[in-house]
């Protein structure tokens, strides 16, 4: 299946994705962390975006809203509950709401998948096997919890694990190599985390992204969806694990990776 996709970097470390209409020329942006190298791409390429999707309300995913919407008046999707925290959304939403913006051709479906933020919003396009995760599931690892629980946000990752394993997942962040780093200390056996920090590695070098991933990839190498393990419920209790149930595999985990 071809990838409808385009990662445009932006600051230090974010990736701003586009989403392309099937017949190439619309594109929905998702999470603008600034506009202007945004707005340089769609005018070098002579694209027009047709709206704006937050996955949640950072200023690194939202800093560009205001200024993208000035340039080309976009309606901005996003969580309801965060809208007093995303600037200009004018399609306040909730977990199963249909996202499908005139001229984007294409099905969305919102899910509110909370944890690193109290609302954290992904967005499903079954059909093309795509998600865009956000802050909440990244390549080898996961948002940390600013303002939600080890309980949500390991409920949250066991659901986008629930996909087909065929599905693309993009993130927010370039952070693969540090993840693959700290999974291969959790699992320093798993001959597939050994063998994609050796592609992300090459990746680097050549300057290009990690992303996407599969939900496949990632359950075979991401340590926090592989909380029923037996080595990480092992690595888990070795950290202060309270016992091997997948909350508090997920949450030593997490404290882990925080210091890690
Ligand atoms: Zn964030």
């Amino acid at each position: 299946m071809d990838t409808p996709v385009v990662l445009i970097p932006a600051l230090r470390d974010n990736y701003v994705a586009l989403l392309h209409s099937p017949n190439g020329r619309n594109v929905a942006i998702i999470d603008p962390a600034e506009a202007e190298p945004v707005i340089r791409y769609l005018r070098e390429h002579d694209l027009q975006p047709v709206a704006i999707f937050n996955t949640h309300h950072h200023p690194d995913h939202v800093g560009g809203n205001r200024e993208l919407q000035k340039a080309y008046d976009l309606p901005v999707y996003g969580a309801a509950e965060d809208r007093d925290r995303i600037p200009g959304l004018t399609h306040p939403m909730y977990d199963g709401d249909r996202v499908t913006p005139a001229g984007l051709d294409r099905a969305g479906v919102l899910w509110d998948i909370p944890g690193h933020t109290r609302t954290h919003t992904t967005f499903v396009f079954p059909d093309d096997e795509l998600v865009f995760a956000g802050d909440t599931l990244f390549v080898a690892g996961c948002g940390r919890l600013f303002e939600g629980t080890p309980e949500q946000m390991e409920a949250s990752l066991s659901r986008l694990a629930g996909l087909p394993d065929t599905t693309r997942v993009y993130c927010g962040h370039e952070y693969t190599l540090k993840n693959l780093e700290f999974a291969r200390a959790v699992e320093p056996d798993n001959p597939d985390v050994e063998e994609k920090l050796r592609w992300a590695e090459e990746q680097r070098q050549r300057g290009q992204p990690t992303l996407p991933s599969t939900i496949g990839a990632e359950k075979r190498t991401n340590p926090f969806l592989r909380v029923r393990e037996r080595v990480v419920q092992e690595a888990a209790q070795a950290r202060g694990a309270a016992g091997d149930d997948p909350v508090s595999v997920f949450a030593a985990i997490r404290e882990w990776k925080d210091r890690f």
